[in-house]
């Protein structure tokens, strides 16, 4: 019964050491990326010291009871005990003393993000047994500064600046310029004053005690997950933070034995190009860091081959089985000790977009991986980097961050900052930012001649981040890190540094950071392959895709770039521009019937042309047409001369027009008189608006081009305002009809973006033909979180873990999506065949299309530089969903 009761409880005793034996690649959650691979590398025989890992769950006990628990503090001595024996060696002993490393290891790859200690064990005894048994002086003491400055660092938090120093102090006298210049005696004397720097910073000596000194190396390993860096780079690449790190204890192998040793980093193929060969560098006789931290310029790693044959040909060898075993481009660490290669590490290596294309496209073409495989290779969201041009890597590295804001349309851009429309409109030649407080129509102009658009209020999902998309145009959206004097024309950093209009600063649409000065840029470009994988995306998603233009130029585009129709035009869209402006505001503040249908009438063969035109471009497929849906704030002239000119014209004084307008003010616009519930109060809008779209369409359909135009009521919160503006619509074409003729096909639904109609959609699809989720209106609407004005509190929710992602940017499947599902079961409930789309800014966005697909939507519509991402994600979609 004893017997029974140990082993049940070592069967149900949670396990937080993992001897390298026994993990495997698919434990990345508890073992970390590197624990994971190392363990794997051991396992399919390659050359890996030997180790163990401490899991993540470990690292989160560790937060949770503020230390290391005894239980798992006893599993770690007995798997460092399990390491001395298979080693033969033994930490702190004076006859065979072993050292380790101590490095972290995330689930998730967070490169140079949190710490690493070397050739820990080390103290006095030690060396000097080391220099008796090696007869290497240099490499001992070389070993023992760094563990010294590495273990202040890192677990002690002194930073390298003083030890630093003293090493260049030390060159400096001795006329050397490389660390490899200095000896034996010149380490030991280095190794004296480090020792002393350190017990001038801890007051006290360094630690003696090898089992302290790995006692404190494993909490900082630890306590690095929550360094700034790491923070920093978790909310900039969405991890979170929960999944906590892993710490991996291995015995130390030493490349920097002398000239027959070295270390590296290399990467399986070219990971800017993708090019199918060994691309990376290395050191002779260094050790860790050495090669990333730049402190000699290291090697190409093809002249290996002539520095060391023998290492160079294992290590093409093991390149070539990793690459063969994870099916993917690896990212390797290595190091040779006398000759002898040790590999230290290997993932699936970052890349870029292109790279990722081509060694996608090159592996299934040598049939190492399947077309699914090769669409799960790429992330959806590198392909942009295809279609805009980008930074050059090391100039973007070597830049200076002066702001953050929101990453709301991806691209680069570089320019000089003017804080009016028309000031860069009047400098179409030169290079120019547009920064506004917020961006309103006028701006429209502004926005197309810069090269990007930088707003220090609004969301990811505000006007201006929609239409930059649509344009494709760079936008850093609510950077509230600068404080703006619109007046004086300048931008205050948080440092105080004031950047005046003509200064130029380059804003990062991806990222959404803004740096100092102009950073290098690199033209966009396409390859063959780009093609090629695309094709294979399509012929595995099931989803369509669809896109948000409101031109023909846009729609021209997005046929580039795939699209299989429009999900939605936004007709107010098609009114930014200077003239069109003029006759919608007159519509909007027309006090009469007559002046509203005068203005009307003028922006009738406006709107006819705009949709001749996008019909046309759409040669046959799918358009649909949203009636008009402007917050009125956007759309009233704010500035005196505007409102004198618009008077004028309709008659009325500058007062009279004033008051008109200040009794069109909303304290709420986005819950005000916008969408159907002005067909509701104006009927003249929408009879014009479907005059307009009915009229093309014939026009279209006489010169054979295949037009079945759908028309998409917006805002709809119930049945009856449905039916009054389909009435509307029905009414007006019927009209058409009969002063024709003849009759055409057309098609009447509706957008799903207030809850209520998302919980009566059996009701509205009585009446509506087709659904497509306005998914910005209905996050807004059912989280209450205006999305003008989210983006000003969200971090906060970010900052303390109240939620992890932007619900405007990623789809809230929990909550919004709860009501996109009663939404599809109710409308399907009522009309088996109702069509279903999503056209919010959603719609481009992969887990939130990944949504789609399990919900069982029909398409996906976003805006044209979204299109190829769209069509990635949904492929993605399908393989991950496959039944
Ligand atoms: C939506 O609300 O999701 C939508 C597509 O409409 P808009 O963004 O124009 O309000
Ligand atoms: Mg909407």
């Amino acid at each position: 019964i004893i017997k029974d009761t140990i082993i049940m409880s070592k069967i149900f005793m949670k396990k937080f050491v993992y001897d390298f034996h026994e993990g495997s690649k698919d434990m990345r959650a508890l073992l970390g990326g590197k624990g994971a691979n190392l363990a794997e590398m051991t396992n399919i025989g390659l050359p890996v010291p030997h180790g163990f890992t401490i899991t993540t769950e470990a690292c989160n006990d560790y937060y949770k009871n503020n230390g290391i628990s005894a239980e798992i503090q006893a599993e770690i001595a007995s798997h460092l005990k399990a390491l001395e024996k298979e080693t033969g060696k033994e930490l702190g002993s004076k006859e065979n003393p072993l050292l380790v490393s101590v490095r972290s290891g995330a689930p998730v790859s967070m490169p140079g993000m949190m710490d690493t200690v070397l050739n820990l064990g080390m103290n006095e005894d030690v060396l000097q047994s080391l220099i008796k048994k090696s007869g290497n002086k240099r490499w001992a003491y070389d070993s023992y500064r760094r563990f010294i400055e590495m273990f202040a660092d890192v677990v002690m938090g002194y930073g390298r600046e003083g030890f630093n120093k003293i090493l260049d102090d030390y060159k400096n006298l001795k006329n050397a310029k490389q660390d490899i210049d200095l000896n034996g005696d010149d380490m030991e004397e280095i190794t004296k004053q480090y020792k002393a720097l350190y017990k001038k910073l801890a007051k006290e000596d360094f630690p003696k005690d090898p089992k302290v000194q790995l006692d404190l190396a494993i909490k900082a390993v630890f306590r690095s997950w929550n360094n700034e860096r790491a923070i920093y780079y978790r909310e900039m690449n969405d991890i979170p933070s929960s999944i906590g790190t892993a710490v991996n204890i291995q015995e130390m192998v030493y490349g920097n034995l002398g000239s027959d040793s070295g270390t590296g980093v290399a990467f399986t193929r070219d990971p800017a190009t993708g090019e199918n060969k060994l691309f990376g560098e290395y050191l002779i006789n260094a050790q860790g860091e050495d090669v990333v931290a730049g402190i000699r310029t290291p090697s190409k790693i093809a002249t290996l081959e002539k520095d060391m044959p023998e290492a160079y040909e294992q290590f093409k060898k093991v390149a070539q089985t990793l690459e063969k075993h994870y099916k993917d481009m690896q990212d390797m660490e290595f190091t040779i000790e006398n000759r002898k290669l040790f590999m230290l590490q290997t993932r699936s290596g970052k890349r870029t977009g292109l790279a990722a294309l081509k060694i996608a496209v090159d592996m299934v073409n040598s049939k190492m991986i399947t077309k699914e495989e090769a669409i799960m290779r790429v992330d959806p969201k590198q392909l942009d980097q295809l279609l805009h041009p980008t930074f050059d890597h090391k100039s973007l590295k070597d830049g200076k961050v002066v702001a953050k804001g929101l990453p709301a349309s991806p691209g680069a851009a570089v320019g000089k900052i003017y804080f009016d429309a028309k000031d860069v409109a009047d400098r179409k030649k030169e290079k120019t930012i547009l920064v506004r407080l917020e961006t309103s129509p006028e701006d429209i102009v502004g926005m197309n001649f810069a090269q990007g658009v930088l707003t220090i209020r609004g969301g990811m999902t505000s006007h201006a981040a929609v239409v930059a998309r649509g344009m494709g145009r760079c936008c850093v959206s609510g950077c509230s890190d600068f404080e703006i004097d619109t007046e004086a024309k300048t931008l205050k950093t948080k440092d105080g540094k004031i950047y005046h209009e003509g200064d130029t600063l380059s804003l990062d649409g991806s990222t959404g950071l803004v740096y100092d000065g102009a950073i290098t840029l690199i033209p966009a470009s396409i390859s063959g392959d780009f093609k090629t994988f695309m094709t294979w995306a399509d012929e595995i998603r099931t989803l369509k895709v669809k896109t948000n233009a409101d031109t023909p130029k846009d729609a021209k585009q997005a046929r580039e770039f795939g699209a299989e129709g429009i999900g939605l035009v936004r007709t107010e869209h098609m009114f930014f521009d200077e003239k069109r402006i003029f006759q919608i505001r007159r519509m909007i503040t027309a006090s009469t019937v007559e002046k509203r249908e005068e203005a009307l009438a003028k922006l009738l063969p406006m709107q006819e042309s705009d949709f001749y035109g996008i019909f046309k471009e759409m040669a046959g497929y799918s358009v649909t047409i949203r009636l008009l849906d402007p917050p009125l704030h956007e759309f009233l002239p704010k500035k005196e001369e505007d409102i004198k000119e618009l008077a004028k014209s309709l008659d009325m004084t500058y007062e009279a027009l004033k008051m008109r307008i200040d009794s069109l003010h909303e304290f709420n616009p986005m819950m005000g008189h916008r969408g159907c519930r002005l067909d509701v109060t104006y009927p003249e809008i929408g009879r014009m608006q479907t005059r307009a779209i009915i009229e093309a369409a014939f026009k279209c359909i006489e010169e054979g081009i295949k037009v079945e135009p759908e028309i998409m009521v917006p805002l709809v919160g119930d049945k009856n305002e449905l039916d009054f503006v389909k009435e509307i619509i029905d009414s007006e074409a019927e009209k058409i009809f009969k002063e024709k003729g003849k009759k055409i096909k057309y098609h009447v639904g509706t957008m799903i973006e207030i809850p209520r109609a998302a919980v009566l959609a059996d009701e509205i699809a009585e009446s509506a033909e087709f659904f497509s989720f306005g998914t910005n209106d209905l996050t807004q609407l059912t989280f209450g979180f205006s999305r003008d004005d989210a983006g000003k509190f969200l971090p906060d929710y970010y900052k303390n873990n109240v939620y992890e992602h932007d619900p405007f940017q990623r789809l809230d499947q929990h909550g919004v999506g709860k009501l996109m599902t009663l939404a599809v079961e109710g409308g399907r409930k009522t009309r088996p065949n109702i069509v279903l789309g999503i056209c919010g800014e959603h719609g481009g966005e992969a887990s939130s299309i990944d949504f789609c697909h399990r919900l069982g939507l029909n398409y996906v519509s976003c805006s044209p530089y979204r299109v190829p991402l769209a069509r990635l994600a949904a492929a993605q979609a399908a393989v991950r969903n496959k039944k």
